[in-house]
């Protein structure tokens, strides 16, 4: 098993749109109250005290939507500041960059995923839930302004729904040919919609790789990640496009990550809840740190046999929507 060293923390579960395959409109949610978030000194302490000295050294902010997260630069500021954090990257809806991605930069975010499922406006609007007609073209500016300010890696995370922007796979792709972009295909995962999921089902990396490669051409990168994402690339483009294939291939094996939500639960597993520990409690309690760090060890240990591998065998360990569990 690989060393679990990349630590992703939600920074609150509550998102500004519904996409249709996350949070959607009309879905019940129980959101966290402003009193069970982990407040920013509690989220520095662990990370310092507890993940730090037990090796951990990546970590990426998300949510929901972190760019509503009061303090978020702040919250940058004080990560990147940890030589032993040699990797901090956040994924965003890019709603709120063309105002904020200068800020982010100048607080030490390098690495950035923008959320953008469509190139067409109508589409966009179609999934993320929302009608207002400018808010493809703002989160176009925002992704054009953290390419300005010099975000590289800059990716584009994609998420291919059959019948509602399946076509689009190879225009998406085309992205990566004259900038130094790089696109992630994720497939949809059963959480969130059930329902959307039975109706649309789901498109394998497979066959999208297949389209990419009749229209445009496909080569192995030599780029490498240090997540799940097979790497490919259009021959002689700039960027890469990956592959996250978690419903047609079983990485459990190679993961190398353990999930912070926005209260406090840190979860061994995407779809798998077991031996999940309350930190928020634990450290609002008497828990000394030193206890705290033990039982993080443990969930460490137990890793290995808390994984997705049962998803074909109808098992349902999880209950929580990507924007809870921080995806
Ligand atoms: N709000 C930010 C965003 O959209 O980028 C960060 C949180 S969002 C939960 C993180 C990623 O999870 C997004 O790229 C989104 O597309 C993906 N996601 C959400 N629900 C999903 C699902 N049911 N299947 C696959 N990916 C999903
Ligand atoms: Fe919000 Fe991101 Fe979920 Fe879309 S995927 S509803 S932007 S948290």
């Amino acid at each position: 098993m690989n060393q679990v060293d990349y630590l992703r923390i939600s920074l609150i579960d509550r998102c500004n749109y519904r996409c249709q395959y996350c949070m959607p409109e009309g879905s019940e949610l129980d959101y966290v109250l402003q009193k069970d978030l982990l407040t920013q000194q509690e989220l520095l302490t662990l990370i310092k005290q507890i993940f730090i000295p037990l090796g951990f050294s990546k970590i990426r902010l998300t949510g929901g939507e972190p760019l509503l997260r009061a303090e978020l630069i702040e919250i940058v500021e004080n990560i990147s500041s940890y030589e032993q954090i040699s990797d901090l990257a956040l994924t965003t809806n890019g709603y709120f960059l063309e105002e904020k991605a200068q800020d982010l930069y100048n607080a030490g975010l390098r690495r950035i995923n923008i959320s953008l499922d469509s190139l067409n406006p109508q589409t966009f609007n179609n999934i993320i839930g929302r009608s207002a007609p400018e808010l493809w073209h703002k989160t176009w500016r925002g992704i054009q302004k953290a390419h300005q300010v010099g975000f590289d890696p800059l990716k584009i995370n994609v998420v291919i729904i059959p019948g509602i922007n399946e076509e689009e796979i190879e225009d998406i792709e085309a992205l990566t040919i004259e900038r130094n972009w790089h696109v992630r295909y994720i497939e949809f995962m059963p959480i969130g919609n059930d329902e959307l999921f039975q109706q649309r089902a789901w498109v394998p990396s497979t066959e999208i790789r297949e389209r990419i490669k009749q229209r445009w051409g496909l080569v192995e990168s030599s780029v490498k990640g240090n997540g799940p994402a097979d790497v490919y690339q259009i021959p002689d483009a700039q960027g890469t496009l990956g592959f996250i294939s978690q419903m047609s291939e079983c990485f459990c094996d190679r993961c190398n990550r353990l999930r912070l939500s926005a209260d406090g639960w840190l979860r061994p597993c995407l779809l798998n809840e077991t031996g999940q520990i309350d930190l928020k409690s634990a450290l609002r309690s008497n828990q000394t740190l030193e206890q705290i760090q033990q039982q993080v060890r443990e969930l460490l240990e137990a890793k290995k046999d808390i994984n997705f591998k049962l998803r074909d065998k109808g098992a349902q360990f999880y209950t929580r929507t990507m924007s809870q569990i921080g995806g």
